[in-house]
């Protein structure tokens, strides 16, 4: 397993991070999540993101559970705040990126991963109802505090992301990463995020780099979604998923089998190559919900494709491919969560 730098910083992470969105809590069993975390250590992996949110808290659980004991310094664990978490009801300043939510979210994702201090804190949206001042002031003081040590960004536009770094910078903290989607499917980064973050000393760990199981090729156009996966999960996958089970989609993905076979790799293999050719991306961020997965997954790490490859990959998926930065601007969330 190879490790980057995260952004122009002195910290390295594992290109392929495990992350347990949809899967710790929810679609898979606590042992079965617990052999995907050991299996990602065997394999190399010591980079691990959650989020509060995941599951209600118990993703940071359950993955504080299968960290437990192992030595802290030869891990980075990052988590995100933004939407609410805990029992319900919740309260009104459960929500967003006030200097409030930040400070006391904090210490229920340390609680609950059972550690000191995580490596990097995210914020997984931006909050157009709080100061972003506010918001990086208390960024600073978990960082002083000792609780965090570097802060990164998830789906801000360029726009936030360079007034969120302006301001980290004149605080003194490190805002380094940003956390995208982005897959071969899905390239809306290309056009800002990207040369935005390549100006600030800022990189990407991008999630759903295979499209949620997608790019595995395993969902065949006019076919039943097969048992036990992702679009057949009635617990939230299913609907995460359902935006790539077009026919359309499904058809053009099939056109990559030859290309992958062609390289002797699998097709999720080729998909984690494909984010990690670019230079801006220092990790991909892959889930699983069984631990042979992570094993194929990682021997991505390391595999070179060529200019002919990339175009091939091009042609083969045609205009499925979303590039338009609206189709994110679409998500960012406009409205109190309460
Ligand atoms: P992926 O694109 O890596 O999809 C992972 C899923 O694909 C697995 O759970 C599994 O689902 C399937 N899969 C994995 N490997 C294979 C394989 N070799 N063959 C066939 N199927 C396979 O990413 P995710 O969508 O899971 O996202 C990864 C992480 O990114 C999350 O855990 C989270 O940390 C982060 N994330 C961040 C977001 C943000 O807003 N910041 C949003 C979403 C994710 P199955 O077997 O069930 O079909």
């Amino acid at each position: 397993m190879q490790h980057r730098y995260l952004g122009n910083s002195g910290f390295k992470i594992s290109e392929i991070t495990y992350g347990n969105w949809l899967t710790h809590g929810s679609q898979i069993e606590r042992e079965t999540a617990i052999e995907c975390v050991h299996a990602a250590l065997d394999n190399g992996i010591t980079t691990f993101d959650t989020a509060d949110v995941y599951a209600n808290g118990k993703a940071e659980e359950i993955l504080g559970q299968a960290l437990k004991g192992l030595r802290r310094e030869s891990l980075e664990i990052f988590t995100k705040i933004y939407w609410p978490q805990g029992p319900d009801p919740k309260g009104a300043n459960d929500t967003g990126l006030s200097r409030k939510h930040i400070l006391e979210g904090i210490n229920g994702s340390l609680r609950r991963l059972g550690t000191d201090y995580l490596d990097l804190y995210q914020a997984h949206r931006y909050d157009v109802f709080t100061p972003l001042e506010e918001t990086m002031q208390a960024f600073a003081d978990v960082v002083r505090a000792g609780k965090a040590l570097y802060i990164g960004v998830s789906e801000w536009t360029g726009p936030q992301i360079r007034e969120g770094h302006k301001l980290a910078k004149d605080l003194g903290i490190q805002l380094i990463s940003s956390q995208p989607e982005y897959s071969m499917l899905w390239r809306v980064i290309e056009e800002e995020i990207i040369p935005v973050s390549k100006e600030l000393g800022m990189s990407q760990i991008v999630w759903s780099p295979m499209a949620q199981g997608v790019l595995s090729g395993k969902y065949l156009p006019g076919h039943e979604i097969p048992k036990g996966s992702r679009g057949a999960d009635p617990n939230g996958g299913a609907d995460a998923i359902s935006g790539f089970l077009t026919h359309d989609i499904l058809s053009n993905v099939q056109q990559l089998s030859p290309i992958a076979e062609e390289l002797g790799l699998s097709m999720a293999q080729l998909a984690i190559a494909w984010v990690l050719r670019n230079d801006n991306v220092s990790a991909a961020l892959v889930g699983a919900s069984r631990p042979e997965q992570i094993a194929e997954n990682v021997k991505a790490s390391g595999v070179v494709l060529t200019a002919e490859i990339m175009q091939r990959i091009d042609e083969a998926l045609g205009d499925v491919i979303v590039r338009d930065p609206i189709e994110t601007a679409k998500r960012i969330p406009n409205e109190r969560y309460s």
